[in-house]
């Protein structure tokens, strides 16, 4: 039995830009409104919160994240956080959810549910990945920004995406040392078309300047069209080869490697709920299919943010309440009614934004990761255990996860799922779709303290 339960008009699963959007829309509208999120914060990824100390000696960190947030608490939303929410029922009428600190299980009614439960970094697997001191840039930009504690002195950031200059100007600011920007594509050389696009969207063309301007400045060398092959080091990463495109590699010395592919949306929750899916466009992803305003195929679900497609924090703002106002229309359709074609334009020119984004930093193929890098790491699987199990005929994802545990441990495939999918799909049929590992519950482990004195998860 849950030790709490509430009723509520609309639950917002993540209060990161998305659910906060939406949450003040909503209880600005009249309905009662519970946001949950696992944090022990509100702000998501992108409004973050500072602690107070560290606010107190270097400033608030995003302003407009403590604006927003203080907006949507005067606004009488019941925030809940520190509250994981770990399964759900009845087309998400009925979710289920653990205190992460004490385990305490509660369950919360709801007439509509939005899933705003954002994305989580795309790593792929290297020689050398587990290695410590090999992060993913979002940690190094989590230290340098919320502790500021630059994760090492002599960095090599690689991988793609312009999430890469960010981070690399984050960890100037705290003092760290850029041995190189390995970029594996040549953004920063566009074809004709990619520029028009961008020309498009002066406000990020004059971001992305600002940060290689900055990097210009500290003698930081982007290198376009090179790779991490593998990282070096007894205990600790020591140095990096980095492939060139004429085929050569050299040799850097680092003691902090930071490597990202972008980002993979969250989609647990609408997938435990059974809405439909289909490939983004990666096509190593399966997202909800959503209409305009992000409700899904299950009625009275709806998704905003990054986890309906990764499109940034603007478009996570805009999508947050476009769908707030879709679930007001339905919840209260005696309201007055809200324009909303400059939101959805914004949405639009958003999304376009983020088709620019996936041409100009395609994804590397998983097809020549070495076959005794390590995949899965929580159960030590490596990539050609699970070759060998597709080429003997376990080529599904599900087949492949039973046989070599790929996806069994505490992340349930949350970090390899996407390799482990392409990696079978590949031993036999190289155009298969990618799959996804199903969503079960419970979507995230949960503590010991909420299966024991009596308490069942159902
Ligand atoms: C590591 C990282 C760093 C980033 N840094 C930048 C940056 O510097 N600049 C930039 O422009 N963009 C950055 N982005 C992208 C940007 O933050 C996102 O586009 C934006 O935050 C998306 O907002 P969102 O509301 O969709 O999701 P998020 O901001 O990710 O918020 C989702 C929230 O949902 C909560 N949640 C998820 N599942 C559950 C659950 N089952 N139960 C309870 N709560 C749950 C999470 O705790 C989180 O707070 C970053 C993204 C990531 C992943």
């Amino acid at each position: 039995m849950p030790e709490s339960e509430a009723e509520t008009d609309v639950a917002v699963v993540g209060g990161g830009p998305a659910g906060l959007h939406a949450a003040l829309v909503l209880a600005q509208g009249g309905l009662s409104v519970v946001l949950l999120d696992e944090s022990d914060t509100l702000g998501g990824q992108y409004y973050k919160r500072r602690a107070e100390q560290l606010t107190a000696a270097f400033g608030d960190f995003r302003p407009r994240g403590t604006e927003l947030i203080n907006q949507v608490r005067a606004a009488g939303v019941d925030v809940r956080t520190g509250t994981l929410v770990w399964g759900a029922e009845d087309s998400g009428r009925t979710l289920f959810t653990s205190d992460v600190h004490t385990g305490a299980l509660g369950r919360i009614n709801t007439r509509a549910t939005l899933a705003a439960t954002g994305a989580y970094e795309r790593s792929l697997p290297f020689p050398g990945w587990t290695l410590p001191g090999v992060v993913t840039p979002g940690f190094a930009l989590h230290l340098a920004t919320m502790d500021r504690v630059p994760v090492g002195q002599q960095v090599v950031l690689a991988g793609t995406g312009p999430f890469l200059l960010p981070v690399a100007c984050a960890l100037l600011e705290v003092g760290a040392r850029i041995e190189a920007l390995v970029e594996l594509n040549h953004p920063y050389r566009p074809s004709t078309s990619a520029i028009g696009g961008a020309l498009r969207q002066p406000a990020r063309l004059a971001e992305a300047a600002r940060y290689l301007l900055t990097l210009a400045r500290h003698g930081v060398r982007v290198e376009q069209g090179a790779r991490v092959l593998a990282a070096h080091g007894d205990t600790q990463v020591t140095a990096v080869d980095i492939g060139q495109e004429d085929g050569s590699v050299r040799q850097l010395e680092t003691d902090a490697l930071c490597v990202g592919f972008g980002f993979r949306p969250s989609t647990e929750l609408p997938r435990l709920l059974g809405c439909l899916t289909e490939p983004d466009p990666t096509g190593s992803e399966q997202l909800p299919v959503v209409d305009a305003d992000g409700a899904t195929s299950v009625d009275g679900l709806y998704v905003a943010g990054d986890c309906a497609g990764i499109a940034g924090v603007h478009a996570a703002g805009v999508r947050g309440r476009l769908a707030a106002h879709a679930i007001l229309r339905r919840l209260a359709p005696g309201r007055a009614p809200v324009r909303l074609s400059g939101l959805r334009r914004r949405a639009r020119a958003l999304d376009r934004f983020a088709e620019l984004a996936d041409r100009l930093y395609p994804l590397p193929t998983t097809a020549d990761i070495p076959d005794a890098t390590q995949v899965c790491r929580c159960e030590g699987v490596s990539a050609g255990e699970i070759r060998q199990t597709a080429a003997t005929g376990w080529n599904d994802l599900h087949g492949t996860k039973a046989a070599t545990r790929a996806g069994m441990g505490p992340c349930q495939g949350r970090e390899c799922g996407h390799i482990v999918a392409a990696l079978a799909g590949r031993g036999s049929n190289p155009n298969q779709e990618a799959e996804c590992f199903a969503a079960r519950m419970p979507i995230r482990p949960l503590p010991m303290a909420a299966t024991v004195e009596g308490q069942e998860v159902p």
